[in-house]
């Protein structure tokens, strides 16, 4: 079967969820039987969302073969089981990159270079690439709102590929916006109106419009949004505000987007089988205990720097039916004295970063966490801090730091290895991918992941210096995972605590709400573990019996000998 294209553009404004909507495509296809692909493009002119601050972008998702990509890459793989490549994102930058290479290579033989046809021939081979003989369907999400002058060459591109391929393998999805206005107590389908028309207007006529809302849209809505929109009303469907983004396929598939999919298509497919995203809502929905894990970070006011991190703590709870509530604390803060804000936390975790600003304040949380047994887990950075921070405080050294943040300290604890440096020096980058890592047996990493080897995704620069490993490892600070050939520190726990982990790698790109990453599985579990561990001790220093029983399930007995009866 030729593969068959499903365009998701957007309309209105940003944030709308065009991401999620074409993630949830693919899952609800995927439920079907179908192999699927997803592909993000993007607009902006940078070559790669890598060197983009996640201020403004939020996270850099980063794939199995080293690409630094968009974040929506992120909810594709969390909500399907492909594995998305440096194939699955490009940008303007990309594009006008190779076709100016092309240019300088002669390739045009001289002929004048435009944005019909050269840029659009570029972005169109681009998505055929990813239409494979084993790609039944191809979702393309077009990244920025209809109505950008920036997106106009993709959305004539787009445009093309129905003329070229005919209607039964190119859809067009849109994804809009019906607000709601308190005053007039109405849905307001005007700006949804308006953006179809400006579709309209360059040639690309939607076939499916999923009306982000509020609410459900009632049946008169849906016919008026048909009649102004040129569209019959069974194509139009509610993509309603939701309580948990994994029941979005699940809605679409009440509303029945599956089957108009299929139906405009003419595609064959199986009976969905939706049980798997119907048992993750369960778990998600009804928690029966909750574990709060502080993020300590400077990027903690921005949800979406942390996107996959946030997404695989949660999936972590969800073997234990448990929420994670997430409490963001700002190393800022933390350096200002603010230490109070660790009391709350069942668990801390430190997460991956780049450059010094606020690494006092992640040192901090580390050293509350390691003197006080609080479960840790540190990310990337967060794992590189630990080192720092036993160093200093656990072997005692004096001038101890990364070399990210000081070139020339008397113990480089992290430093650039020496290949690094010739990499860095020629502009080169990082260590961006997956990686194979091998774990020691009885250890913690070994109870968390069951196996001896493991591929996790990597991106960093900096590593731990093996000239101080013995030293770590005698002190109680042991790497416990490493590069086959044992150069490179993957995992670092410590001797008696009851939960300090720390991996150079990312674990977070790889966790799904299906199967969630054993070490947030694990390190949930210490949190909630250490949660009824602090119950039982604050209960047991409780001198009110019924205040005792009040806190927690541990106590057989109330204080006193008295019987619950009595
Ligand atoms: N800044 C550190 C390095 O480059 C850690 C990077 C990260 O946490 N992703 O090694």
């Amino acid at each position: 079967m030729k593969t068959k294209i499903i365009f998701v553009t957007g309309g209105v404004l940003s944030s709308l969820g065009k991401g999620l909507s074409s993630a949830s495509i693919g899952a609800l296809m995927e439920c079907r039987g179908l192999t699927v692909a997803n592909l993000k493009m993007d607009p902006y002119i940078n070559v790669d969302p890598g060197t983009m601050s996640p201020y403004q972008h939020g996270e850099v998702y980063v794939t199995d073969d080293g690409a630094e990509t968009d974040l929506d890459l992120g909810h594709y793989e969390r909500f399907t089981s492909q594995t998305c490549t440096r194939q699955s994102n490009f940008t303007t930058g990309k594009v006008y990159e190779s076709v100016i290479r092309k240019e300088r290579r002669g390739e045009y033989l001289g002929r004048t270079v435009q944005v019909i046809p050269h840029i659009t021939n570029e972005i169109k081979n681009r998505i055929l690439r990813l239409a494979t003989d084993t790609t039944d369907l191809l979702i393309v999400e077009v990244g920025g709102t209809v109505g950008d002058i920036e997106s106009l060459p993709f959305l004539e591109a787009i445009r093309q590929l129905r003329f070229d391929w005919g209607a039964e393998h190119v859809l067009y999805a849109h994804v809009t916006l019906v607000p709601y206005l308190k005053t007039a107590d109405e849905l307001k389908t005007k700006p949804t109106q308006h953006s179809v028309k400006e579709l309209r207007s360059i040639g690309v006529q939607p076939d499916i419009l999923l009306c982000r809302s509020d609410r459900k849209l009632p049946a008169d809505i849906k016919a008026k949004i048909a009649l102004f929109c040129n569209l019959p009303a069974e194509r139009v469907f509610s993509a309603p505000d939701i309580d948990c983004i994994y029941r979005l396929p699940l809605v679409f598939s009440e509303e029945g987007l599956a089957t108009a999919i299929c139906e405009e298509l003419n595609i064959w497919t199986r009976n969905p089988d939706l049980r798997m995203w119907e048992d993750v809502v369960q778990r998600f929905t009804n928690p029966r205990a909750t574990a709060r894990i502080g993020i300590v970070g400077k990027y903690v006011h921005l949800v979406e720097s942390y996107k996959s991190l946030n997404e695989a703590l949660a999936h972590g709870g969800l073997p234990h039916q448990a929420a994670v509530e997430l409490e963001f604390i700002s190393s800022d803060e933390l350096e200002k004295g603010a230490t109070d804000l660790l009391d709350n936390v069942d668990a801390i975790l430190v997460p991956g970063g780049f450059g010094e600003r606020g690494s006092l304040g992640k040192i901090l949380a580390i050293t509350h966490a390691r003197e006080n047994k609080i479960p840790f887990l540190g990310i990337c950075l967060g794992m590189q801090m630990a080192v720092v921070e036993f160093a200093r405080n656990v072997l005692g050294l004096s001038d101890v730091n990364s070399q990210e943040f000081d070139q020339t300290p008397a113990h480089p604890v992290i430093h650039l290895m020496e290949e690094q440096k010739e990499v860095t020096m020629k502009g080169g980058t990082m260590r961006l991918g997956s990686y194979p890592c091998r774990i020691e047996e009885n250890s913690l990493a070994h109870s968390i992941y069951g196996s001896t080897e493991i591929n996790e995704r990597h991106r960093h620069r900096y590593e731990v210096n093996n000239q101080y490993r013995d030293r770590l490892t005698a002190a109680g600070l042991r790497p416990t995972g490493t590069s086959p050939d044992g150069l490179l520190c993957e995992i670092v726990e410590l001797k008696d605590h009851p939960w300090f982990f720390g991996c150079q790698f990312h674990p977070e790109y790889k966790s799904k709400p299906n199967s969630p990453h054993p070490i947030f599985t694990a390190f949930v579990r210490a949190a909630l573990d250490a949660a009824t561990r602090k119950e039982a001790a604050d209960a047991t220093e409780g001198t009110d019996g019924s205040q005792a029983r009040l806190v927690g399930t541990v106590l057989q007995d109330p204080p006193g000998g008295v019987s619950v009866e009595s």
